[in-house]
Parts: C-alpha cells; sequence; structure tokens
C-alpha cells in the first residue's frame, strides 16, 4: 500500500499529487558530482536532499529505480589529468572513492545506478544524430551547438524569457563561438595536445555536459522517468538544456514528470567560497572533530526549498537535538528485556507515526516532521517520569523510533553493549600495543568498536583516556 504524497514540481510551479507511473518502480534521475576534487557541504546538501526523498518514498510504500550521474569528462579533468601526465581514469578513480566514502560517512543509501559519463559516450553520439535528424544542430570550427531558436518551449521549465538574454552576460561557461548566446555546444572539437576524444561522425572530440544526463536516462530507463532532481542553480540552463535535447532527439516521447529543486545552502549567511574564508568540504568539518551525524541532522533538518544557513554553532545545536532524542530512547530502552523492535507502531505510537509520515507526503516537509517527534518525547517524558509508560506502550514507542529512524539513520534504537571498564581497559592496552606495532589497522578498528559502543578515546599527554558517550 502506497500512501499519496505531494510535489512541487518546479515545472508546474506548485504542488501536486504525486502519479508515478508504477508504484513499485519509481524511476528517479538526480544530477550527480563531477569528479575532480573533494565535494563541498553545499553538494552534500543536495545528496542528502536526495537521500530524504529516496528514504521517504520507501517509508510511505514506494519502491525506487534511482540514478545518480558520475560527471567524469570535463575541462577540469582534462586539464589536471594531462597536468600530472596520467589517463583520465586514473586521475578520476580517486575521486570518485572520496565521493563514495564521504556517502558512507553521512550515511546516505546508495541508488541503484551511478553511471559515468565517458560510459555513456554512444548515447550521447546517437542523441546528436538525433537532433541532427530533427534539425536543430549546427556546426562551427568542428564542434556541433544546439540552436536554442529552434526549440519553441525552450524556457518553460525556468520560466525564464530568454529571448531577451542574447545580448546579456554568458551564462553558459563553455568558451566556444556560436550563433546565439543562449546555444550550447553538444559535441566539442578537441583544443588541447592529448586531450581525451572520441571519434563520432561529427569528428573527433567529446561531449558537452549537458547531453550526459539525456543520454544516461535514455540508456537506463529508455523513456521517461518520474522524478528528476538537481540544485537550484542546475535549474537554468542545465535542465532546460535537458529537456531540450530529449524532446528535440525525442519528440513523441515523454521526459520528465515531475522536478525537484534544492534550494542553496549559505555559510554564516553568505554564499559559500573559498575565498570568502568559508569554504568547507565534509572532510574540512571532520578534521574539526565535528560528528558526522550532526552534519546531517542539520542539512536534513531544512525544507529542501528553503535556504540553508549553515555555522559551526547550528551543529552544536544539531548535537543537542540529536541527544535529546537519543536520551529518551536510552531511557525507555533501559527499562525493557525485549531486544527486537523492528515493524511499525501499532498501538499507543501509532497517530504520531501516521503525523510524521503525513509530514514527509506532503513535499518532504522535515522540519514539521521533527516538530512532530520533538511533541512526542515530550510526552514519553512527563510518562517515564512518572512511572505511566506501560510496557507495551514503551515497545510500541521503541517501533516508532525504529521507524523513524529508517529516514534519519541517526539514532540508536538498541540496547548499548555494557562492558565493565576492565573490559575497556584491556581494549585500550590493545590499542596502545598495535599503535607501537605501527598496526593502525588494529589500532583503528579498536577505536571503532568502542565507539560503537558509545565508548570514545581521547589521546592526551598523560595517555590514553577514554569516557561514555
Ligand atoms: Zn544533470
Amino acid at each position: 500500500m502506497t500512501k499519496p504524497i505531494y510535489f512541487y514540481n518546479s515545472q508546474k510551479g506548485e504542488k501536486e499529487l504525486f502519479k508515478p507511473k508504477d508504484p513499485l518502480e519509481v524511476k528517479i534521475y538526480s544530477c550527480g558530482p563531477t569528479v575532480y576534487n573533494f565535494n563541498h557541504i553545499g553538494n552534500f546538501r543536495s545528496y542528502i536532499f536526495v537521500d530524504i526523498l529516496r528514504r521517504s518514498l520507501k517509508l510511505l510504500g514506494y519502491q525506487l529505480n534511482q540514478t545518480m550521474n558520475i560527471t567524469d569528462i570535463d575541462d577540469k579533468i582534462i586539464n589536471q589529468s594531462i597536468q600530472n601526465g596520467v589517463t583520465i581514469e586514473e586521475f578520476t578513480q580517486p575521486w570518485i572513492k572520496a565521493f563514495q566514502e564521504d556517502l558512507d560517512t553521512l550515511s546516505i543509501e546508495k541508488v541503484e545506478h551511478y553511471p559515468r559519463a565517458t560510459d555513456s559516450i554512444q548515447e550521447m553520439i546517437h542523441i546528436i544524430e538525433n537532433l541532427k535528424k530533427n534539425e536543430f544542430i549546427y556546426e562551427k570550427e568542428g564542434s556541433i551547438y544546439y540552436s536554442i531558436g529552434k526549440f519553441k518551449e525552450y524556457g518553460k521549465l525556468s520560466k525564464l524569457d530568454t529571448s531577451g538574454m542574447i545580448s546579456g552576460a554568458r551564462y553558459d561557461t563553455d568558451e566556444y563561438t556560436k550563433d546565439d548566446l543562449r546555444d550550447f555546444v553538444l559535441w566539442k572539437a578537441p583544443k588541447l595536445k592529448g586531450e581525451k576524444s572520441w571519434s563520432s561522425i561529427f569528428g573527433e572530440g567529446r561531449p558537452g555536459w549537458h547531453l550526459e544526463c539525456s543520454a544516461m536516462i535514455r540508456k537506463i530507463y529508455n523513456s521517461g522517468i518520474d522524478i528528476h532532481t538537481g540544485g537550484i542553480d542546475l535549474l537554468f540552463p542545465h535542465h532546460e538544456n535537458e529537456i531540450a535535447q530529449s524532446k528535440g532527439a525525442y519528440p513523441n516521447e515523454e521526459f520528465v514528470n515531475t522536478w525537484l529543486h534544492c534550494e542553496h545552502l549559505l555559510v554564516d549567511g553568505q554564499k559559500m567560497s573559498k575565498s570568502a574564508g568559508n569554504f568547507y568540504t565534509l572532510r574540512d568539518l571532520l578534521t574539526k572533530g565535528i560528528d558526522p551525524k550532526s552534519i546531517r541532522y542539520l542539512l536534513l533538518s531544512f525544507h529542501y526549498r528553503t535556504k540553508l544557513n549553515f555555522s559551526i554553532a547550528r551543529l552544536e545545536e544539531a548535537s543537542k537535538s540529536i541527544q535529546r532524542i537519543q536520551n529518551t530512547i536510552d531511557r525507555i530502552i533501559e527499562t525493557k528485556e525485549i531486544e527486537d523492535f523492528s515493524g511499525i507502531p501499532v498501538g499507543y505510537s501509532l497517530s504520531k507515526y501516521e503525523d510524521f509520515l503525513n509530514s514527509l507526503a506532503d513535499d518532504l516537509n522535515t522540519p514539521k516532521a521533527l516538530g512532530t517527534i520533538f511533541e512526542f518525547i515530550k510526552e514519553i517524558n512527563v510518562k517515564l517520569d512518572n512511572n505511566q509508560l506501560s510496557e507495551e506502550d514503551g515497545i510500541d514507542t521503541l517501533k516508532y523510533f525504529n521507524s523513524i529512524n529508517s529516514l534519519f539513520s541517526i539514532f540508536r534504537v538498541e540496547k548499548l553493549n555494557l562492558i565493565n571498564e576492565a573490559e575497556i581497559e584491556s581494549l585500550i592496552e590493545k590499542r596502545i600495543e598495535a599503535k607501537k606495532n605501527k598496526d593502525f589497522k588494529t589500532s583503528d578498528e579498536i577505536r571503532d568498536t568502542l565507539l560503537e559502543i558509545g565508548i570514545i578515546l581521547e589521546d592526551t599527554k598523560s595517555g590514553v583516556k577514554w569516557k561514555r558517550k
């Protein structure tokens, strides 16, 4: 059974009931990373949004077939791989790995497909061939361009009147000559010596960035999809160009039903930039000792269509909020004998669980969902203070927390493994020994094992100290 869900569809400019073609295979495509450096915290806001979309749909009874592309060819990647004297693949591989590690760190669920641009070149060439047949393209100095003037629906998604923008500032940064400033490149002739290129009927070259998303959607789903997501900065021109390509190449097919766009992330009220000194990768925050759970919580606690003002102080608030919920869970768990809290709540917590799901079904309203949780823990805490939470109700609340945690993936809904102090000390001794022997794998494993059961180690001048979380 699926629950009805409403989304704000950027194409329509309003909330509407979501109607997937097949609720047992909702097709979702999300624009992913360009792999030449570590992703920054603004990128992760967008990926957390994709994760919340995914987990919410699953909680509401849908099954998914989801894709995020990996852009492993562009000017920066070409320049840097030439500079480093390595192939494109050698250059991008470590960055792809870093991206996947970062997803794990933030508990972002893996989607079904992560196609790479360089694996989809033939599909891209095929789209250009169709665009040629339908007379949307022209050639200039060996490169192929899309002629926007020929696509009548251009601007429908972004609702921009692009005709007035012809004489304006550049808004597609490709440094190529084109007939009309709005036009964008589909196939780029090589410019640098040793630049990676592919052969095609349009000559040697490589695809323009916009083309890969249209091609991957075609490759993986064959025709139209239910949902396309991306950061708000991709709405124009990137998504507008995707539509022009796909509808131009396959005019009789549907492309995207629902467009969802995630708002910007600001840091301390400003646009994040290296020059302003407010630029953070995820790894920058981890080296400051920040718990990834706080980062995940902060990023998901704002509604995806509002600007998120990120700050270190807000991470501390996030950590406190997590602790408030965790404390209530721990208080209930301590009094319960059973340890399996799987399944959805059916009794005392059912209506609160419904409130939670209804908030998500309302265009993924996570702040509202959090509000319902804090209201509920207030009520539970009063009951616990007065010894009024029955065994049955207690277990039902743990089912509630376990279920909402399949969205959050932040809380611990199980008994702490309470090992005694002697056992902790002995593990610490083993870790010191492993470190002496430069066996960092073992020493890290011991630290992680202790962390999992809520023991934090601190290396101080006077030796290793430990405390409970
Ligand atoms: Zn894209």
